[in-house]
């Protein structure tokens, strides 16, 4: 159905835009189009570029920016729509506060992130519309942010989308992000490629046709025929494993042909060789020779229709499963053939995804990564921490520091007690005093190993009557009577005592000598054996001590 014509059918959805329009009425995008757009744009993307038209996640495709930007609420959406949309809406927003500060483990823990709140595929599916839209309106933005969401993009949008098999997107978000983070070469690259991504794909959708019906005039039986044109991100990787010369790279335009049997694919490539030339030494039988990872395929480059160069790849549904899914995928297959036994999990969803018009959302979720809890700084850096963590796991996850001087936390925005045990997608912000300490009672509900170890270690310091476990030197502050050897007499017991001076001052009050000496020791035994050997040096008068 188009999309108009389902908006309206649907009561629900009319609404849905309606309030969205209306929330978001005043405000434009950087380009100074209204703003209401944006959100049209992803829910047109949802709908119609990607054919899936549940209600409720177009529904909150409308609604994705209302909570962060507009004056309306989660629990407005909420009474307004009911709890899926508003569920939906709020995992799209809690995503939205995720950044991406570049650092391996931090993409990782930023991919688990998402994956954590995406616990409903509806909302990573929103989120990827959202991106594209922005992707593609990226230039009305400063360069430094163009540049940080380009980097976010490739790095983790991108990953995700082709992990959940949506290869399309994942292509198409890469390569509106490649500009920005590779500008040279993009020039190179538009300078030197032929025929541009457009033409390729449109070459490449005319001659589609053309080679399914001289296999079906030949009675090769093809149960499916694709296309694609290799996007310029892809080209670039390829290009630097071919010391850049375009003149190996062959599959600007490539076809894929699945057919039944193994038989089918040797016929069906006799049938294109008959009818387009093949290129010499570009014939490659992987059927007889699989790949080490057991990928299987024929390929040839031949010229195709207008003489254009094209890859070509036959392969079986099983050998095709292979290829995209993993040498695992095989097992899933077999099984699936012989209907013994279900396929492994991980093939399972992959394919639930890619079948997503499926009536059956609820086997969309993901249910791994459960019990993890990925919260956020309010820089938008994930934590994640165990299952039933609290605010204070949190503060020692960020620094011991942090942890040691907490005093309290805002969850979301709202004070929420230090017990508190935390969410997937909860904002963070931990309150700290300088002179407070750790309490014991933060031992009967901290969740992490790290936090009860930085408690105990400072409730042992505080029982020796150490301010924190920060404190490393002592200053020992002297008075005595004046005297040539007076310095060297003291020095010489606190170096016997094994205890490094780390400063020295001294001066004069009245007809006193008054020395600060800054000493690298902490341990309270220590400090009252040397006092005591420094009062019996001949003058001095008296002797302090503090911790600094
Ligand atoms: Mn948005």
């Amino acid at each position: 159905m188009a999309f108009a014509e389902l908006l309206k059918n649907d009561a629900v959805l009319k609404k849905a835009y309606d309030f969205a329009k209306k929330a978001h009425n005043r405000q434009t995008r950087a380009s100074g189009e209204p703003y209401f757009n944006h959100p049209l744009s992803a829910a047109t993307t949802i709908a119609e570029e990607w054919n899936f038209q549940d209600p409720a996640t177009l529904a909150a495709a409308f609604l994705h920016d209302v909570a962060e930007d507009t004056e309306y609420k989660i629990i407005d959406i909420k009474k307004e729509f009911g709890e899926e949309v508003a569920f939906l809406v709020d995992g799209v927003t809690k995503l939205g506060r995720v950044k991406y500060r570049g650092g391996e483990s931090k993409i990782e823990n930023m991919r688990k992130f998402i994956l954590a709140i995406s616990q409903d595929t509806r909302v990573l599916l929103i989120k990827l519309a959202d991106r594209l839209h922005n992707m593609r309106t990226l230039q009305y933005l400063p360069p430094q942010k163009q540049k940080r969401i380009a980097l976010e993009t490739t790095e983790i949008y991108a990953p995700l989308a082709y992990r959940l098999g949506m290869f399309r997107i994942s292509g198409e978000l890469a390569d509106l992000a490649f500009p920005y983070i590779y500008p040279q070469e993009q020039k190179w690259l538009m300078e030197n490629v032929k025929d541009k991504f457009e033409e390729r794909e449109n070459y490449a959708k005319r001659v589609t046709p053309i080679i399914t019906d001289e296999l079906s005039k030949n009675n090769v039986p093809l149960i499916e025929i694709d296309y694609r044109a290799k996007r310029y991100a892809s080209l670039y990787n390829k290009l630097l494993k071919h010391e850049m010369n375009l003149d190996r790279i062959y599959d600007l335009v490539a076809i894929r042909a699945i057919v039944p049997t193994v038989e089918d694919c040797y016929a069906a490539l006799g049938i294109i060789h008959k009818n387009w030339q093949p290129l010499p030494n570009r014939i490659k039988d992987y059927i007889a020779l699989p790949k080490i990872n057991g990928y299987q395929s024929l390929h040839t480059t031949v010229f195709g229709p207008e003489s254009k160069i094209m890859e070509i790849q036959i392969r079986t549904p099983e050998m095709h499963q292979v290829a995209e899914n993993g040498i695992a995928a095989h097992w899933a297959y077999q099984n699936k053939k012989e209907a013994t036994a279900a396929p492994t999990k991980e093939t399972s969803w992959i394919q639930k995804l890619r079948n997503w018009q499926s009536k059956n959302i609820e086997d969309l979720k993901i249910d791994f990564l459960k019990d993890r809890i990925m919260a956020l700084t309010p820089k938008g850096e994930v934590i994640d921490l165990p299952q039933g963590a609290t605010p204070v796991d949190f503060a020692y996850s960020i620094h011991s520091e942090i942890g040691n001087h907490c005093i309290g936390a805002r969850v979301n925005g709202r004070i929420a007690p230090l017990e508190t045990q935390l969410k997937s997608g909860d904002l963070i912000e931990i309150l700290i005093q300088k002179n407070k300490l750790p309490s014991g009672a933060w031992l009967s509900f901290v969740k992490t190993r790290h936090a009860k170890d930085h408690i105990r270690a400072c409730l042992r310091q505080k029982k020796m009557g150490l301010l924190g476990h920060e404190v490393t030197n002592t200053e020992l502050k002297l008075i005595a009577e004046d005297r040539i050897g007076l310095l060297h007499d003291v020095t010489n017991v606190i170096a016997r005592s094994h205890i490094n001076i780390v400063s020295h001052q001294s001066g004069f009050s009245n007809k006193f000598k008054v020395m600060k000496l800054v000493c690298n020791v902490t341990d309270k035994n220590k400090i009252e054996k040397l006092i005591t050997k420094i009062k019996t040096i001949k003058g001095v008068r008296s002797i302090e001590h503090h911790f600094v």
